[in-house]
This record gives structure tokens, sequence and C-alpha cells, in this order.
């Protein structure tokens, strides 16, 4: 059975073939897509199986995993809230999937998780995790994601949302725009979405990469600064809660040149001292490809 995953981001979606017959785990080949216009339900739905037939064949049998930005329910197969997606609270997005392919003559079995949830199996298998037991994977990107794996399982909660590190109430009440309707949240303060409406609004360049590279200017440093401070309050929360061997950064914004360096010196000072000596900031070398790949493994847990 060929087992594909996707990646659906806020502005692309990824998809590819992993073999998991190899150790570690290989992306076979991967293609990447704009996000659907509008984001919303049914664009979703066509997008994913769009994306699945340019490498499944006619009557082939294959298995799609999906990761997706925001809260899915514990059956896996339902949304709970797609931040960055409209309407599509409480789709049956699996099945849905499963029937537009049905249609065109593929037979696939899909599965849905939080998408750093897949980025956390991804590491796991082919990333900076290989052989960790205790690791949290922060995905630093249109949103702010969280994957912990304890003990060596996936922490999923009573409710299928554990890990919704973005949502952690680190800072005012003021903050009321994070798109899931809770007010103080860390994806508010320091993800790539909400750190280019503010620099568009200061008449800056809107896109983080160049936000990042002029940081030295007061007026950019003003922007970024709180949101580092915001990101580091939240690392060291997560260590501090969880002890793991590493907290590993992934996602978009993770590649800016000394991010990781920064986040965590200005993460030690929020530390209890006796965690310092083994508190571990990783970068994903993997780029985008632990999301698919984990999402891809999710046949294990499917069948
Ligand atoms: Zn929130």
């Amino acid at each position: 059975m060929k087992r594909i995953g996707l990646d659906v981001g806020g502005h692309t979606i990824t998809a590819g073939v992993v073999d998991f017959s190899r150790s570690p785990a290989k992306l076979l080949r991967s293609e990447t897509v704009a996000a659907p216009s509008p984001r919303m339900a049914e664009p979703l739905v066509e997008a994913a199986a769009a994306l699945v037939m340019r490498f499944a064949e006619s009557g082939e049998e294959c298995f799609a995993g999906m990761g997706l930005p925001g809260f899915v329910a514990k059956d896996r197969k339902t949304v709970a809230r797609l931040t960055n997606y409209e309407n599509c609270d409480g789709l049956a997005l699996g099945d849905a999937v499963e029937r537009r392919l049905a249609e065109r003559g593929i037979r696939a079995k899909a599965a849905i998780e939080n998408d750093a949830n897949c980025a956390a199996l991804g590491e796991g298998m082919a990333g900076e995790a290989v052989g960790m037991e205790d690791y949290v994977v922060l995905t630093l990107g249109t949103g702010v994601g969280a994957g912990i794996v304890s003990g060596g399982r996936l922490v999923r909660g009573a409710h299928g949302m554990a890990a919704e590190c973005g949502h952690m109430a680190l800072c005012g009440a003021e903050l009321t725009g994070c798109g899931c309707g809770g007010a103080g949240h860390l994806e508010e303060a320091a993800s790539a979405d909400w750190l280019e409406r503010r620099a568009k609004g200061a008449g800056l360049p809107a896109d983080f990469k160049s936000l990042w590279q002029m940081r030295a200017a007061p007026e950019a440093e003003a922007i970024i600064s709180p949101a580092l401070e915001a990101l580091a309050r939240g690392i060291a929360s997560i260590t501090v809660t969880l002890d793991p061997e590493a907290v590993i950064l992934s996602g978009g914004m993770s590649r800016a040149d000394g991010l990781a360096e920064e986040l965590a010196a200005r993460a030690q000072k929020y530390l209890p001292e006796p965690f310092r000596p083994y508190f571990t900031l990783k970068t994903s070398s993997l780029s985008g490809e632990a999301a698919v790949i984990g999402a891809a493994s999710l046949f294990r847990e499917s069948l």
C-alpha cells in the first residue's frame, strides 16, 4: 500500500510518498501547491484529493494521512477547529477525502492529525529526535504549534487536543485576536502571521524573513523582541512541565539564521537552575519534510 502524507498549512500544502521500509523513513518524492482559495472546507477537500491523485494510480489502494493546522477531534476523522480555515468545524475531512477519491477510482483510507503532532512523529522517525523517547517539537510558522512525545508515545490528551502550546495564555488578556477565540495566546504574540500583520501596520516589510534581517533597526526590534520573549517563556514552560531531552524548532520561522540561539539564551533566564544544564534547543534539519513523514506514518494507527 502506498503511504502518502499531506502537510496542510495556511499558505501551502505539501504532499509526498514515504518509504517506511527504510530506517530512517524516507520521503521519496513530494510536491507543494498553494493552499486552496478561499481557505474553506470544500476547496480543502478538493485540494487534498487532487494532491493524493498526483501520487496514486487508478485502482491502487493507498493511505493518505493529513496533518492539519488546528484542533482535531479524538476520532482522528473530524476537524474540531482550523484557525486559518473557515467553515471546517465539525467537518469529517478524512471521510470526505476518501469519498472524493473513491469517485475517481482511488481506494484510499484517510486519517487526520494535528500538523505539529505529525511533525513530532516525523522528527522521531527521520529527524532530530531519532532514538529519543521524550521530546517536544515546536512549529513556528503561520501559527505556533507543538507535538509532544513522552515515554515514546505521542501525547493526545483526553479529547485529542493535547500539546496546543500556541494557545498557552502566556500574554495579557489584551490580546484577543487568536483564531481559537481565547485571549492572551502565544500564537497571537509570536506567529509569523501576526508578526507580519504588525510589520505591515508599522510600514515595514510584511514578511518575517525581511523583518528578521532588519532586526537591528529599532522599529523592527520593537516588533520582534516581545515575540521572542513570549516564545522563550513558552519554551521554558514546556521544559519545566515535561522535562524533555530536547525541544526541537520546526517550521518556516525556525530557519531564520540565529533564531534558535537567540531563543535559547532568552529561555535560560526563565528556567529553574536544575533544568539549565540539560536544556537543549535544536532546529529541525528536515525542513518541511517532518510533518509529511509523520502524516504518512498515521497508517500505523489506522490499521
Ligand atoms: Zn488561541
